[in-house]
């Protein structure tokens, strides 16, 4: 497809999406703009992501850090400077290649990636945003942290000079009404931003439960396939 092509195309995909949350928002009786779109650009080119910046959006997220620190750099080399969200498992190694382009850690669930990000960025002049991934069914093996380790977590990384704590992420389990779990998720967000004042993203939602995460106080949507279409592959 030419530029063109590809430009229209995510024009009306964006007009779409923007509208979807307009209308969410208006339901929840929240401002419109309580909410902020971050494009989930995994496994689409530097390309879409200049294109969408063009069209005005201001968020980008990324779930490996090979795939991202290439692409973040192609973005980069172009003047154009998105705020990157990194969304996927973070291994401890690829620690120091991550705070070289993200602006947003959305995925840490354990005290010892707290300090291991805490570590890296100790130098840092200005802190790293985190968000704490919660896990909604307490399943694991789908990251994110249950019960109390959500404070264990959130201590380890507000007591960091280089992180700030920003807040929680979560994504709605498997087989399960999206709404209950984002409900849960809510009462979580209130009682960490009495908790820790100041940390109040909660970024939930995706393509087919956005509107459930609206409903539930969410203020950053991930979207991927309604945005840039479906992905090849399984991720
Ligand atoms: C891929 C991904 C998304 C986007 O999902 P879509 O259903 O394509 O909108 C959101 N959040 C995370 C953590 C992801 O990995």
């Amino acid at each position: 497809m030419t530029d063109a092509g590809r430009r229209a195309e995510l024009a009306a995909s964006l007009d779409r999406v923007r509208e979807r949350i307009a209308r969410a928002c208006l339901a929840a009786g929240r401002p419109p703009d309580a909410v902020t779109l971050t494009a989930v650009t995994k496994t689409y080119p530097a390309s879409d992501v200049l294109l969408l910046a063009g069209l005005g959006v201001t968020d980008v997220a990324e779930n490996r850090d090979q795939e991202a620190s290439a692409k973040a750099a192609a973005v980069h080399a172009e003047g154009v400077r998105p705020r990157w969200h990194f969304v996927g498992q973070l291994q401890r190694n690829k620690v120091r290649s991550v705070i070289g382009y993200a602006d947003v850690i959305e995925s840490v669930d354990s005290v010892r990636l707290a300090g291991a990000l805490g570590r890296a960025t100790v130098e840092r002049e200005s802190p790293i945003d985190v968000l704490v991934q919660v896990s909604l069914d307490g399943d694991p093996a789908r990251g994110g942290v249950s019960g109390d380790d959500l404070w264990r977590v959130s201590d380890a990384v507000a007591s960091s000079d280089g992180l700030r704590l920003a807040g929680v992420m979560a994504v709605a389990p498997r087989g399960e009404d999206p709404g209950a779990a984002f409900a849960r998720l809510e009462v979580l967000a209130g009682q960490m931003a009495v908790r820790y004042p100041g940390a109040s993203t909660v970024s939930a939602g995706m393509s087919g439960d956005l509107e459930a995460a609206v409903r539930y106080g969410a203020t950053h949507v991930r979207i991927g396939t309604s945005l840039l279409g479906m992905r090849n592959s399984l991720r």
